[in-house]
């Protein structure tokens, strides 16, 4: 028998249990991590309740994770036992049509770790080397494991292609405030954050919104949003909540010729209604992105670590592995937190941060 350790293994919906199962064991390709923080995250909650990625359970989820290496393959380069890492948890097959494009998120065998495979709710992980990212000293560990939410805004960011000097409306004052400060970098003014949270909704000012919009106080934000930008609506909306409603009144918000990003997730059986006559006439784009990869992680390392994007205010709680379903529970129930991390130290104690 190989050495064992804690883990929250996800076992069927509604039901984890923290257990020993083996350490993974790593071939030469691989490296294994001694997790040090694991973000619980939006997707963690669909994979809880069933609504995503329900055929791959049993599963250790956990895909926002900082931590030191603990053993290292033999083809690995570069990398030290010690070492503080974080890792790309996007796995393509490396030959298809898309992978050598670099179009890995594309793939037809695209995995992630902690989502479709094993991942960091666990005293160890194990990934490929080449996924592997050096933390640099300027960086604390819970940065390190809020570089997975990072890349994905980055990513986005990317695909939207900002102009300076360009007004931006998100809806979505979760990832929505990380939009506003990746926003603030690009030059976007004014740049307009649109929540249900009052809470929320301060934490986004303190990344970076100029406006925002308490959707109790305007339930139909795009009238709002008009009104702020000389009754055109904004050069640039992102969508960062998921429901059809807030998709279609993001894209009734975009001023014509205007580009939305496409970003929250919504049910599989959710639509967005446009007329396509009103598409054609009004020159509005629309882009789309599903998860930070490659050079996404670097950029969001370099972002944070040199103070440019702070996420700090955005970091609720620490909670220990075992209290791993009283934290998913907690962060639906009281909507003003937004990040809780997970120690796999069973039995340490709960941090307000
Ligand atoms: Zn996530
Ligand atoms: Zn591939």
């Amino acid at each position: 028998m190989g050495k064992t350790m804690k883990a929250a293994v996800y076992e069927k919906p509604g039901k984890i249990t923290i257990k020993d199962v083996p350490v993974p064991e790593i071939n030469d390709s691989e490296v294994l991590i001694k997790v040090t923080y694991t973000g619980i995250c939006g997707t963690d909650w669909s994979i809880y309740t069933g609504k995503y990625s329900a055929d791959k359970l049993p599963l250790i989820a956990g895909h926002e994770f900082s931590g030191t290496i603990a053993e290292i393959g033999k083809e690995a380069i570069g990398l030290s036992i010690g070492d503080r890492v974080t890792a790309d948890i996007n796995m393509g097959c490396g030959h298809c049509f898309y992978c050598r494009k670099g179009e890995t998120l594309l793939c037809p065998e695209f995995s992630q770790l902690g989502i479709h495979i094993d991942g960091a709710f666990a005293e160890y992980v194990k990934v490929p080397w080449k996924q592997v990212h050096i933390i640099p000293e300027a960086m604390d560990m819970l940065e390190a494991a809020f570089i997975e939410p990072t890349s994905c805004v980055i990513h986005s960011m990317k695909a939207l292609d900002m102009k300076a000097g360009s007004s931006i409306a998100i809806l979505g004052s979760g990832l929505g405030s990380l939009h506003a400060a990746a926003a603030k970098q690009r030059g976007a003014a004014p740049i307009i954050v649109i929540g249900r949270n009052k809470e929320r909704l301060e934490l986004a000012k303190k990344l970076g919104a100029d406006i925002v919009i308490s959707t109790e106080e305007y339930p139909n934000p795009v009238a709002r949003v008009k009104e702020l930008t000389n009754g055109r609506g904004a050069d640039y909306v992102i969508e960062s909540v998921g429901t059809s409603e807030t998709y279609e009144q993001a894209f009734e918000m975009l001023r014509p010729g205007g580009t939305l990003a496409a970003f929250g997730i919504t049910g599989d059986d959710d639509f967005m209604r446009i007329n396509p006559a009103k598409l054609v006439l009004s020159e509005k784009k629309i882009t789309s992105s599903c998860a930070g990869v490659g050079t996404d992680w670097s950029d969001a390392i370099t972002l944070i670590s040199h103070g440019r994007i702070d996420p700090k205010p955005l970091f609720s709680k620490i909670m220990p592995l075992d209290k791993m379903e009283e934290a998913l529970n907690l962060l639906q129930k009281d909507r003003s937190l937004v990040k809780i991390f997970i120690s796999p130290v069973v039995g340490s104690e709960v941090v307000d941060l």
